[in-house]
């Protein structure tokens, strides 16, 4: 089976591939050579993986899904939630919101926060959902160089590393988006039996 993960994220579609089995195959935005941004206007996380998913259908009539994440910070009312990549400016830039993150939190006591991932999956006609969340830690300064986003100022519970200090595999046995991809995999899995 061949499917479109609609992202342009290289460090997504790697964490992804790497939950894959071999039946299933994805391609990117890349490989079909989509240069525009996808409109993610909705105010919820669920609703801007919803809204990729389908402009993907409507645009190349394809099976494809599309995964949305937001980290919510407790002491922050869960910000940044659906806000997540634009919280410091529409510069987008992961210094940046690490920095306001770690600026805001400053006088807080109260650390945690939690990723959540949204999956939506167009297939045959259908669209199903999964949802994938860790909780965990945010840290008074960035620690470890891998990964992206909020990497290395995250760590999940239960363990003594941020995502940014882990290898992809190990992101995998912890993360939410990895979460989300084994509850699609399984599906998907099974709708190939
Ligand atoms: P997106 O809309 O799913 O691309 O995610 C929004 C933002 O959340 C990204 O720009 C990143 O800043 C952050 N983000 C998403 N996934 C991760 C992750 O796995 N680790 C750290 N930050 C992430």
């Amino acid at each position: 089976m061949k499917i479109l993960f609609a992202t342009a994220n290289i460090n997504k579609s790697n964490e992804i591939k790497h939950l894959l089995p071999e039946e299933i195959e994805i391609i990117t935005l890349k490989d079909i050579d989509l240069k525009e941004d996808i409109p993610e206007t909705s105010d919820t996380i669920r609703g801007n993986a919803l809204q990729k998913a389908n402009y993907i259908k409507a645009h190349f009539n394809i099976d494809c899904f599309a995964d949305d994440t937001g980290l919510e910070i407790t002491a922050l009312n869960g910000e940044p939630g659906v806000y997540s990549a634009r919280y410091a400016g529409f510069q987008r830039s992961d210094e940046d919101n690490m920095t306001l993150v770690l600026e805001k939190l400053e006088s807080h006591t109260d650390r945690s926060a939690r990723f959540k991932t949204v999956i939506a999956l167009k297939l045959n006609g259908t669209t199903h959902e999964f949802e994938g969340i860790v909780n965990g830690t945010i840290l008074r300064e960035k620690r470890g160089e891998n990964g992206f986003g909020y990497d290395p100022i995250f760590e999940p519970e239960n363990c003594g590393n941020t995502f940014a200090e882990m290898s992809i595999d190990e992101k995998n046995k912890y993360s939410h988006r990895a979460r989300a991809t084994t509850k699609m995999v399984t599906f998907l899995t099974k709708s190939l039996q």
